[in-house]
């Protein structure tokens, strides 16, 4: 069964921009004949706080939001998927398509780069270390593991592209990104193709704050599960919740969570109404907004939220 996916990350209260976010994949999904799966992203363990994702899965049905079981499992939790990910990870450096990384963020950010390389891709310092280098290095500091990316005879970087239902073509170099970090654990651009890919996730609805990452990921997709399957997916990067500043939403802006705009006189369905009405829909049960859902006539823009009460 093709599927949508929401996935976020348990890391605390979702708010706002979060659950616009869902009820977008929702409708995207729904209104497409899709299944939708409820993913966790709790590979980073620095960041999962206990009892956010039952806190997370509690708010999303409380907006009458519904998500699909996948092979009996209600949601998918990344933490519980390492073996998966390590399998794919194997399988990129069995294909030489792999390479230990041993720079530290101050040293990518300062090292010499190409003219006109993208600010944020990684200079190729360690892409062509010998192996005596590399025992050297690996003496002092774990490495990481990066994709080693396409190049032209003259060293040049790759372009690839997607096509989002939202931001139209979004094209980017392909960069060695991390496909594991140097604690051992996969890499969120890792984990989220592995698992789009084999949970059946054909259409992408996420915010347009990770609009940059797709075409690395797309590009991985095609390289790892072959490049037709990967050209079907559907992509829609959604725009943000800002505050009256102009900043993306976050907690710090006041009462911008379930819980807290309940305190404020605003439950669960008056929620789910305000977020209906900021996407242009009618206020009223989602079946409803479905039937007047246009992916394609989406606000481009962000919507700004002033807090009650701020
Ligand atoms: N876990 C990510 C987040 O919460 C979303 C990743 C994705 O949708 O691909 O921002």
């Amino acid at each position: 069964m093709p599927a949508g996916r929401y996935a976020p990350s348990p890391s605390g209260e979702l708010h706002l921009g979060n659950l616009r976010t869902g009820m977008l994949a929702w409708l995207f999904a729904r209104a497409s004949g899709r299944d939708l799966l409820l993913r966790f992203e709790d590979l980073d363990l620095d960041r999962t706080v206990a009892g956010a994702e039952t806190q997370q899965s509690e708010d999303l049905h409380a907006m009458g939001l519904t998500f699909d079981a996948l092979d009996g499992a209600p949601l998918i939790r990344q933490s519980e998927r390492m073996e998966i990910y390590a399998a794919a990870i194997a399988r990129l450096q069995q294909d030489g398509l792999a390479y230990e990384c041993f720079c530290s963020r101050r040293e990518i950010r300062e090292a010499a780069r190409a003219p006109h390389a993208p600010t944020g891709t990684y200079p190729g310092t360690c892409r062509d270390l010998s192996e005596d280098q590399r025992v050297h290095r690996r003496a002092e500091r774990p490495a990481a593991l990066r994709l080693r990316a396409p190049r032209s005879a003259a060293g040049t970087a790759e372009q690839f592209s997607v096509e989002d239902i939202v931001l139209g073509r979004i094209t980017t170099e392909v960069d060695d990104f991390v496909i594991q970090r140097n604690d051992g654990a996969p890499a969120y651009n890792l984990a989220v193709v592995v698992d789009d890919h084999l949970t059946g996730v054909d259409q992408v609805v996420r915010g347009d704050d990770l609009a940059s990452s797709t075409p690395n990921q797309a590009y991985l997709r095609g390289l790892l599960y072959g490049w037709h399957a990967a050209a079907e997916v559907q992509y829609a990067h959604v725009p943000l919740v800002l505050n009256t500043e102009g900043q993306r939403l976050a907690k710090r802006d006041g009462a911008v969570t379930r819980a807290a705009l309940q305190e404020q006189g605003i439950d669960a369905a008056a929620l789910r109404d305000l977020l209906l009405v900021s996407l242009g829909l009618p206020a009223g049960p989602l079946a409803q907004a479905l039937e007047s859902f246009d992916p394609t006539a989406l606000p481009a823009d962000p919507w700004v939220f002033q807090p009650p009460g701020s």
